[in-house]
C-alpha cells in the first residue's frame, strides 16, 4: 500500500548567492529611504555638490507629485493632492528634487527634469541660458 502524496510546496524563487547590492537589486522601498536620506543630507551638508549638479538640470517641473510620494506620502498633501506649504516652508530637499540623475531612477522616468552633459551645460552658459528650476526657487 502506498502512502498518500503529500501536497507540492511553491518555492519561491531564491536570490542569487553573493549578488551585489547595488543599483537595481536594492528593494524599492529601500532604494526610495537611501534617495530621501540621501537627498536631506546633500541638502545639509553638501550645498556646493548640489548648486554645482543644478547647472546640469534641464526641463521643468511639471507638477507630477511623483517626488512627494517617495517612500511615503508626504504629511503635507492634502486630499486633492497638493502640497500645502508649497510657498511657505518647503523643504530645500523638495525644492531641489531631482539633485541629479540618481534621484530620476526614483520617480521612474516620470519627471518633468532631465539632465545635460558638461559641453551642453557649458554651451548654455555660455549663451546665457538658464538651467531648470521649479516655479518660486
Ligand atoms: S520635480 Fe519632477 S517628480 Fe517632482 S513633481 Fe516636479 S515633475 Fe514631478
Amino acid at each position: 500500500m502506498s502512502s498518500p502524496k503529500a501536497p507540492q510546496r511553491q518555492v519561491p524563487p531564491t536570490p542569487q548567492a553573493g549578488a551585489p547590492l547595488g543599483e537595481g537589486t536594492k528593494p524599492p522601498w529601500l532604494q526610495l529611504a537611501v534617495g530621501k536620506t540621501r537627498r536631506a543630507l546633500l541638502t545639509v551638508f553638501r550645498r556646493g555638490f548640489i548648486r554645482e549638479q543644478l547647472k546640469y538640470r534641464r526641463g521643468a517641473c511639471r507638477q507630477c507629485g511623483a517626488c512627494c510620494r517617495l517612500a511615503f506620502p508626504c504629511p503635507f498633501l492634502n486630499s486633492k493632492k497638493l502640497c500645502v506649504i508649497y510657498n511657505l516652508v518647503r523643504p530645500a530637499a523638495c525644492k531641489c528634487f531631482p539633485i541629479d540623475p540618481r534621484d530620476l531612477k526614483d520617480v521612474g522616468g516620470t519627471c518633468g527634469f532631465h539632465f545635460v552633459g558638461a559641453t551642453e551645460a557649458a554651451a548654455d552658459a555660455q549663451a546665457g541660458r538658464a538651467p531648470g528650476r521649479h516655479p518660486q526657487q
